[in-house]
């Protein structure tokens, strides 16, 4: 059988010495050096010459809201390019005229960048938007302000997570009261599909989603359209667990581009909306944070999970959550190859990390967020004060102890280049990797842990052709200047520049 492409004159990032590869029936037949693989070639085959520009394996952003991310683009304003709370509120108004009388949903406000540095309140939203119902969630997802027209929908008393007068609903409130603004299905399925799209553009082929709106039927939906061109491996919410056990579904159910792996579990918040658990208190004033699961709870959670065949993704950021997380680990005897995962881990201690080396723990990190929060006059400085930021999001420390290391985005925004920077070039020692570990952790990263290294991940023969073409080796260009010029999905060219 011959090779249905062939990509030569592209150089292999990561697997040296080689630069071309020949793809057939969606899997990589052959890896090798121009002139030996195009000799593989047959009458049907299509030659691509890629005169020079470097081949990456498809990126995997290993932590994903990808419903949201699509509604970011067909239902929510986005408020992340916002450069000041005036603009934000411009921002709402403006969609407001659009949809009248109807819900107008914000999401990604960073008061941190803002000159007014202060949070959105109610009456900000009631003077521009009086007649509509408006809620905005700040970027970390933790914090919501709402208008009060849609205040009056909130159920919940005045107390620790709802503040009426300022409009401000934290965790549960918030996420209760967004569900109030939930839109139609068939917007979620144009939303998956949407999200697809962008992830083309950016490179990404495969995603772990870690949970929004409706996704199972969104996903498969959309997938069944023809208009799914990702993998995606989903962690649902813990609630789900009984539901699982009782279908008996373990990890790898699914469709060819929809699988359940497991499930997420929160220990802790977020540092934006100080609710991350921390073992001293926040440099800013308002405590410690707070533990969202007891570690009995969680371990009980882990070991039925882990006997039902389905992993465990552990949102944990301050160390008092992650010490929460390995102990829960640790008391349930876990088994090192179900590579459960932390996600963020943005605190660890060296000891901690030698305690999930080695209990198989996988580090699910982001670095955008050390790009975008870590350093003089960010926000994790203000909040942390310098010593703690100088050892916040230590890439480097996760690499050395040993721990696997999965990167992804969160959404805020996707996109690894935008993303690498926060590990290759940061504003910190601890979190620098060397770029080749940086790349690594964004393709086979993510492969790795959701326990499908062997398909993909990396260019190697018998893989699924999940390629991606750079605009320039990422050494010999500016950084800014780097782009994602094709992408291709099982040999399938789904995205060009
Ligand atoms: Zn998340």
């Amino acid at each position: 059988m011959t090779p249905e492409l062939i990509l030569y004159h592209a150089p292999l990032l990561l697997e040296r010495g080689a630069d071309a590869v020949a793809v057939r029936c969606g899997r990589i037949a052959a890896v090798g050096r121009s002139e030996e693989v195009l000799r593989l070639r047959g009458p049907g085959t299509e030659l691509l010459d890629l005169k020079g520009r470097p081949l990456v394996a498809g990126f995997f952003d290993a932590h994903v809201h990808f419903i949201q991310t699509g509604l970011d683009q067909v239902f929510y304003v986005d408020l992340s390019q916002a450069r000041s709370l005036a603009e934000a509120l411009e921002l709402l108004a403006r969609a407001g005229r659009a949809r009248p009388g109807g819900w107008v949903v914000g999401r990604g406000w960073d008061e941190s960048v803002w000159p007014e540095r202060r949070y959105l309140e109610r009456l900000d939203l009631d003077r521009r938007l009086p007649k509509q119902p408006v809620i905005a969630m700040r970027v970390d997802g933790h914090l919501a302000v709402a208008n009060t027209l849609a205040l009056a929908r909130c159920g919940r008393p005045e107390g620790e997570l709802v503040d009426r007068d300022r409009g401000h609903l934290w965790e549960e409130a918030a996420q209760e009261l967004l569900a109030c603004a939930q839109p139609e299905q068939e917007t979620l399925v144009e939303a998956a599909a949407a999200a697809s799209r962008l992830a083309a553009s950016l490179g990404i082929t495969s995603v772990a989603d870690m949970g929004g709106p409706r996704v199972l039927p969104s996903l498969q939906l959309a997938e069944a359209r023809g208009q799914l061109r990702t993998r995606a491996f989903l962690y649902l919410p813990r609630e789900e667990l009984d539901r699982l056990v009782g279908l008996s579904v373990r990890r790898g159910f699914g469709t060819s581009l929809v699988q359940i792996q497991g499930l997420k579990a929160f220990v802790d918040g977020s540092l934006g909306a100080r609710t991350a658990a921390l073992t001293a208190p926040y440099a800013d004033g308002g405590g410690m944070g707070e533990l969202l699961l007891t570690r009995d709870e969680l371990a009980a959670l882990v070991r039925r999970a882990e006997g039902a065949g389905l992993q465990v993704a552990i949102h944990a950021i301050g160390d008092r959550a992650i010490e929460e997380a390995i102990s829960a680990c640790e008391l349930a005897g876990v088994d090192p190859e179900a590579r459960h995962r932390i996600e963020h881990l943005e605190l660890p201690t060296r000891e901690q990390l030698r305690r999930m080396r080695r209990l198989g723990l996988v580090a699910s990190m982001q670095p955008n967020f050390a790009a975008r929060w870590s350093g003089p006059g960010k926000l994790y400085q203000a909040r942390l004060g310098p010593q703690r930021d100088a050892v916040i999001d230590p890439h480097a420390w996760v690499a050395e102890a040993g721990v696997p290391l999965a990167f992804g985005s969160d959404g805020m925004p996707m996109g690894p280049l935008y993303g690498l920077p926060g590990a290759i070039n940061p504003p910190q020692p601890a979190q620098r990797l060397p770029w080749q570990a940086a790349f690594r952790a964004y393709t086979h990263g993510g492969a790795y842990a959701t326990c499908s290294e062997g398909e993909l991940g990396d260019i190697s023969p018998g893989h699924l052709a999940d390629l991606v073409v750079l605009s320039a080796h990422p050494c010999e260009a500016p950084w800014e200047e780097l782009r994602v010029d094709m992408t291709f999905l099982g040999g399938e060219l789904v995205y060009e520049r």
